[in-house]
């Protein structure tokens, strides 16, 4: 009999492009789990919101995994999901009755809240990955960035109270859930989130003809949402630094800014674009759309170089994505891109966001190209390290040692 597990993600569906709106990492890590989990011989059902009305309530998404759709109106926004949790919460209850789940796994503090009831009527062991923590981001903000609300904190806390298991994508993670959220250090466990390893290849470096690039400029990207915590503003002012300093660059140099905005800041693209225009940078500094991860491998390959310069960072997949396509990463030394990033080896690691000391090691890197190339070397080994097969194996480890648990409490009652 195969397991069933359910799978909560409700502010954001799997069927969203990732890299916009509220839909990301977590968005990846969910659907990626599911399908190696599925291989392995779990059935998985993931409780998330329509995307349109059209949709139905149950798709098939794939052999063994299903999309079932919660009771949320589509167009209400993430901010406003707070105050449904308890129809939320009650929906989620009345479809996962009786339906054999071993599991359920939420994903981000909304879903922690509306899953913990349903898990604790139906003695089903919580699982819950934070993906992102209020304490920590409020810790870390960037200039003019509105703080996480106290009913973030507190659901997180409530959160960290009721799961049987928190898994944490690094230990610096599971260090900030004992040491912010008093988390009981015995429930935290940590599996490192992975990379597509067969498309995200070294393979056809030579992809900018495909995507209409000079094929002499020396490319660095951003890839990501936009908005103030992920830092691209760090890399625009950066490469201003840059031109200032070292003007010959201008000609050989594009930056590539690519991604959809994200947060409550919703006009944060256009006051990029401005201030590129202000800084003279149009023809340095281009913004592209937001890509399909089948496009993406590329965007990678044509790349010499992807800064990450955010805020914090729970893991960073676009770091480990660039890296396995053989394209060395900048990253701020926060969170889990300490991890995600092997400084000096597939990377460069910057403290802090000081456009300045950003633009000194990216000058550095630019005129280094043979320091590049062993960088490249570097960040396929270093990616090779992280696949979602072996997330999804640690996953099913922690769910079948929380059933073992259950039987033995179980037995001895
Ligand atoms: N992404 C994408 N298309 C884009 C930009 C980003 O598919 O145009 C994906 C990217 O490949 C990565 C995810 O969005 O898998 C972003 O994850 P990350 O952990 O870097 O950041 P998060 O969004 O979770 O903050």
């Amino acid at each position: 009999m195969r397991r069933k597990v359910a799978l909560v993600m409700v502010h954001t569906s799997p069927l969203e492009q990732a890299g916009t709106g509220d839909a990301g990492g977590m968005n990846i890590y969910v659907i990626e789990s599911a399908k190696r989990m599925a291989a392995m011989g779990v059935d998985v059902d993931i409780y998330t919101r329509k995307v349109d009305n059209a949709q139905p309530e149950i798709i098939d998404f794939a052999e063994h995994i299903r999309i079932v759709h919660l009771n949320l109106p589509t167009g209400t926004k993430k901010e406003e999901i707070p105050s449904l949790i308890p129809a939320l919460s009650l929906d989620f209850k009345t479809k996962v009755q009786g339906k054999g789940y071993s599991v359920i796994h939420s994903h981000y503090w909304i879903s922690g809240k509306i899953a913990m009831a349903a898990a604790k009527e139906f003695n089903i062991p919580l699982v819950h990955t934070m993906h992102t923590m209020a304490r920590v981001k409020n810790l870390a903000l960037a200039e003019g960035e509105s703080p996480e609300p106290m009913i973030r904190v507190q659901g997180e806390s409530q959160i960290v109270e009721a799961a049987n298991a928190l898994i944490a994508n690094t230990d610096a993670e599971a260090a900030s859930l004992v040491s912010l959220y008093d988390a009981c250090p015995d429930n935290v466990r940590v599996v490192a989130p992975g990379v597509d390893l067969y498309s995200f290849t070294a393979e056809g470096r030579d992809s900018r003809q495909k995507l209409n690039l000079d094929p002499k400029k020396l490319i660095i990207s951003f890839v990501g949402r936009i908005q103030p915590h992920k830092g691209p503003e760090v890399l625009i002012r950066a490469i201003n630094e840059m031109m200032t300093h070292n003007p010959e660059l201008r000609a050989n140099l594009q930056v590539l800014i690519t991604g959809g905005v994200s947060g409550a800041k919703s006009n944060e693209d256009i006051r990029l674009r401005e201030l590129v225009n202000w800084l003279k940078l149009d023809e340095v500094i281009k913004f592209l759309e937001p890509i399909s991860r089948d496009k993406l491998p590329d965007l990678y390959r044509a790349s010499d170089l992807v800064c990450v310069p955010s805020y914090s960072e729970s893991f960073g997949l676009v770091a480990l994505e660039a890296q396995a396509c053989g394209t060395p990463v900048v990253a701020t030394a926060v969170g889990g891109l300490r991890t995600a990033v092997s400084d000096g080896i597939s990377g460069v690691l910057v403290d802090g966001h000081d456009p300045r000391a950003w633009a000194s090691v990216l000058v550095r890197l630019v005129s280094e190209p043979d320091r590049r190339k062993h960088l490249a070397i570097g960040a396929i080994e270093h990616a090779q390290r992280f696949g979602w097969r072996a997330t999804a194996e640690n996953l099913l480890a922690i769910y079948e040692d929380l059933l073992r648990k259950k039987d033995t409490s179980r037995a001895l009652a």
